[in-house]
């Protein structure tokens, strides 16, 4: 079976994609562009030979237009599509054009195309914690969150709002609702399920091989790991604003499982391994055996080792379901964030 990926480019589609080839799927990558559409192929080099032709890529220029997928939708042998393309910026200059009308009329658009086409049986969509966190709750001491829970933002807050971190949590949780709401609306006309995987802050390497030299255009995951390990946070360990998370290659995973696991259909997957603060990342980083000593040595702020750790005063993340439902067993913590330090420190290393 063949599978559509959109934004293929992408941090978690590099993994998502990585995973399908593996597990024995063909993939078609959507992106914006023929440079993107040859960093894709190149990426997953060894299953795009003459002789082996498992993946290709299609441009959709624009996916917020209607019927932007359409043609997509139909190249034979596509049963599944997964939608990852949304854009993941935490800055930026008009909430509406930058994140809420790609990441809402995006998910509309694929869709709106798949219901078009009978050949479609699964669709998995790309949400977020974000989609699940009451931002106005805070730290929210004691609380357990789980698939159950909806950032209840709505649009008028998000189109106001000043914070760009708010109205990407806005886009995730409207694109979702918008997904949901169409499969509800269309239930006898379609022929698809729908699953949405919920995950936190994602870290761990990168499958984009390979990374880019020039670190600034790395997504925003992995240069998070790279602003500690370059010492651009030098001074002080930057305190944590969401405090779930997850391995990406986990998170790729949780997107195949979705695809196969009968009892995916219809629900939607908090993907977590746990809480972690920044302290916890640099403390396990300069402990770790798998780094020489010597090479984070003045890079990497100290903070106060030991403390600053999730604990009783801030909220819980439950995986529960996630383990039942699509038997996912999650990275460590440690694992995670070494193996993306060891991945940026060799690219610092040859600049
Ligand atoms: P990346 O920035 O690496 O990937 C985002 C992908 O979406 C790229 O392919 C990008 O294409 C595409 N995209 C962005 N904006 C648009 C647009 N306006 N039109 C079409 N395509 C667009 O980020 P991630 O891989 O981390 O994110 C992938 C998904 O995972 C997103 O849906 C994100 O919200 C979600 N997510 C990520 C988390 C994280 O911590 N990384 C946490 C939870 C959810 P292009 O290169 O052309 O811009």
């Amino acid at each position: 079976s063949t599978i559509l990926v959109t934004g293929a480019n992408g941090f978690v589609a590099a993994h998502i994609i990585a995973d399908l080839l593996s597990s024995g799927y063909n993939v078609v990558g959507t992106v914006r562009s023929q440079s993107s559409a040859e960093k894709v192929l190149a990426a997953h080099k060894s299953y795009n030979r003459e002789d082996r032709l498992r993946i290709s890529t299609l441009i959709v220029a624009d996916i917020t237009i209607p019927g932007a997928f359409d043609n997509a939708v139909k190249i034979p042998g596509v049963d599944s599509i997964i939608h990852t393309a949304s854009p993941f910026k935490l800055v930026v200059e008009d909430n509406e054009r930058d994140l809420l009308i790609p990441a809402i009329q995006g998910t509309k658009s694929i869709l709106e195309s798949a219901a078009k086409s009978p050949q479609i049986k699964k669709v998995v969509i790309t949400s977020s914690f974000a989609s699940i966190v009451d931002l106005s709750q805070g730290l929210r001491p004691g609380y357990v969150y789980n698939e159950k829970d909806w950032n209840p933002v709505t649009i008028e807050e998000a189109k106001k709002s000043v914070s760009g971190s708010y109205a990407y949590c806005a886009s995730k949780k409207l694109a979702e609702q918008a997904a949901w709401d169409f499969v509800k609306g269309k239930k006898d006309e379609i022929s698809f399920s729908l699953t949405t995987i919920c995950p936190p802050k994602i870290f761990g390497p990168a499958n984009t091989s390979p990374l880019p030299k020039e670190l600034s255009l790395l997504g925003v995951s992995m240069k998070e790991i790279y602003d500690l390990v370059s010492g651009a946070n030098k001074q002080a360990v930057p305190p944590t604003r969401f405090w779930g998370w997850v391995d990406v290659r986990d998170v790729a995973r949780a997107h195949v499982r979705a695809l196969e696991v009968a009892g995916a259909a219809g629900q939607r997957f908090l993907i977590t391994a746990g809480r972690y603060s920044y302290q916890e990342i640099v403390d396990l980083l300069s402990n770790s055996e798998r780094i020489p000593k010597d090479v984070l040595e003045n890079t990497l702020p100290r903070g106060t080792p030991g403390k600053g750790y999730a604990g009783d005063f801030v909220y819980e993340v439950e995986n529960e379901k996630s383990k039942n439902v699509l038997g996912m067993k999650y990275h460590s913590l440690e694992e995670s964030v070494v193996d993306a330090a060891l991945q940026l420190i060799a690219v610092e290393d040859h600049r």
